[in-house]
């Protein structure tokens, strides 16, 4: 074992104040130990057990310690200090909404002489900011006005050179300092444990994409969990081909078991018709797992990754069965094929590979895409033994608008004297989907509460329930609102979404 010789350690500090005198005196303490000479970075630690190389490094004050790690700590760093860095973590957690930016390394410094836990970072202009990670106030002193303040259990708070901070059990505050008392360059990697997650970041974006997804796969359930094909109107031809060739199967799979069952689907049709409602209502119908995407979305935002992104669905898709994955703007996938947009070839290749994979395994999964444009859509995709199956969602005929008009109009306040059969027939003519139908409910409703000046209450504040009460949709109401309907069909407003040209 050599150490290396002491030299004057202790004279280069030069002892200001008691608290100062103190930290030399911990100085002290590693050069009884022999272990330093006057620059610290001479430290040899050859041949001494790691175990008691950090017991030696211990001694280097906090402080110091500290101050050299904000010389290599950059935004996106965490320092933790604390006696423990599983407890730190878990305290790091509480307090995690306070910090913006993605932590990608971790420096561990292990302190077992006071009590409690503290976080440190720099912010993206490289400020200093301190997390209190205790569930009691921490006390900040500024060392030149003396000002005191108090730091709220896991809140964060900026930090200057020469700020002290009060520790439980710590004799004299912790100073930051802008530079340790000695180099430590050295042999921070002695007294700090450095954890790099540089180099997980490929695995980490995947685990939040995978994340997202099934968040994706949770919030549809929860918004589609009331949808069910009553309320679906105007479709029960279409509705009873999809009961035999997916709901069922969906539902009763043994009975299919002798069966090729066709796993793929597109509907197609004019915008608002209720693609995406039967899809949502189907999955529920047979308690499935519904996850729906939208293929010009995928195309664009995940560019790059989609193509991880289709295989994780599929495989997520899998592992939920039953399970329909429903793929609005279905024909975005693979627009460009043949053009210069090398990811969306990628993208298209690999639905390709996912949907083939489907017909041949036993797995009670269905794809159903939908479109407007069904001529668009790449051969490929609608290829047997794919998405092979083909069915059209027409625009109601008049019976269907009145079942449509009557599911959306069932909670609304309808005055006794609209001439509903007239309004269905107006409705009927204009050729409306039933995006459209429940628009023009939506809209009579709005115009009723400004005919009723209930918009004016609710501004000043006087609505009562007893307005409520009395408020009826009335013909003219509906009459405005259809007007308002052909206005923005001919284009004299932007058209809302599902707004079909006739
Ligand atoms: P698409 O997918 O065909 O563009 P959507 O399913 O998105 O149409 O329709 C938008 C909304 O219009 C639905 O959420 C639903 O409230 C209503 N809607 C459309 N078609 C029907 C229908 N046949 N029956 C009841 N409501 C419908």
């Amino acid at each position: 074992m050599r150490i290396n010789p002491i030299n004057n350690t202790i004279t280069n500090y030069q002892t200001k104040t008691n608290y100062q005198k103190s930290h030399a005196n911990q100085n002290n303490n590693i050069t009884d130990l022999g272990l330093l000479n006057k620059n610290y970075n001479q430290i040899n630690f050859k041949g001494i057990p790691a175990k008691d190389s950090l017991e030696m490094v211990l001694k280097i004050p906090l402080e110091d310690r500290l101050a050299s790690m904000f010389e290599k700590v950059e935004p996106g760093d965490l320092i933790l200090v604390g006696k423990e860095l599983s407890e730190a973590k878990n305290k790091m957690l509480k307090s995690i909404d306070n910090i913006d930016n993605i932590i990608s390394r971790v420096f561990f410094l292990p302190e077992h002489k006071y009590r409690g836990y503290l976080g440190f970072f720099t912010d993206k202009d490289w400020n200093k900011e301190i997390i209190n990670l205790n569930d009691f106030e921490l006390k900040l002193m500024d060392s030149k006005t003396i000002k005191t303040d108090y730091l709220t259990p896991y809140d964060t708070y900026y930090i200057f050179d020469d700020d002290l901070i009060a520790l439980p059990g710590a004799k004299e505050p912790v100073q930051i300092k802008a530079a340790p008392k000695c180099d430590l360059n050295g042999f921070r990697k002695n007294f700090c444990k450095a954890v790099d997650f540089t180099k997980m970041e490929k695995s980490e974006i995947e685990k939040i994409n995978k994340k997202m997804l099934s968040q994706l796969t949770r919030e549809t359930k929860e918004v589609s969990s009331k949808v069910t094909f009553k309320d679906v109107g105007g479709q029960d031809e279409l509705i009873k081909e999809l009961k035999r060739s997916i709901l069922y199967p969906l539902k009763y799979p043994d009975m299919y078991e002798s069966f090729d069952v066709n796993r793929g689907f597109i509907l197609y049709g004019p915008p608002g018709t209720g693609k995406t409602h039967i899809a949502r209502a189907l999955a529920n119908e047979a308690d499935a797992n519904f996850v729906s995407l939208n293929g010009l979305e995928m195309e664009s935002k995940w560019v790059g990754e989609s193509e991880e992104n289709w295989r994780n669905l599929f495989e997520e898709a899998k592992e939920k069965q039953p399970s329909i994955i429903f793929i609005d703007e279905v024909d975005a996938i693979g627009k460009s094929r043949g053009g210069n947009d090398v990811h969306g070839d990628k993208t298209l290749n690999q639905v390709l590979t996912l949907i083939s994979d489907l017909d041949q395994s036993k797995d009670n999964l269905f794809v159903i895409g939908a479109t407007n444009n069904f001529k668009s859509l790449d051969k490929a995709l609608t290829r047997s033994g794919r998405l092979s199956k083909h069915i059209e969602v027409k625009l109601p005929d008049q019976n269907g608008v009145k079942q449509i008009f009557d599911i959306h109009s069932k909670k609304k306040p309808l005055d006794r004297n609209i001439d509903k059969e007239a309004l269905i027939k107006k409705l009927y003519d204009l050729r409306t989907s039933g995006s459209d139908i429940r628009y023009v409910i939506n809209e009579a409703h709005i115009i009723g509460y400004d005919r009723a000046g209930i918009h004016d209450k609710m501004e000043n504040g006087t609505i009562t329930g007893k307005d409520k009460r009395n408020f009826k949709i009335l013909q003219e109401d509906f009459d405005k609102a259809i007007e308002k309907f052909v206005e923005t069909r001919n284009g004299t407003e932007a058209r809302p979404i599902g707004f079909n040209k006739v």
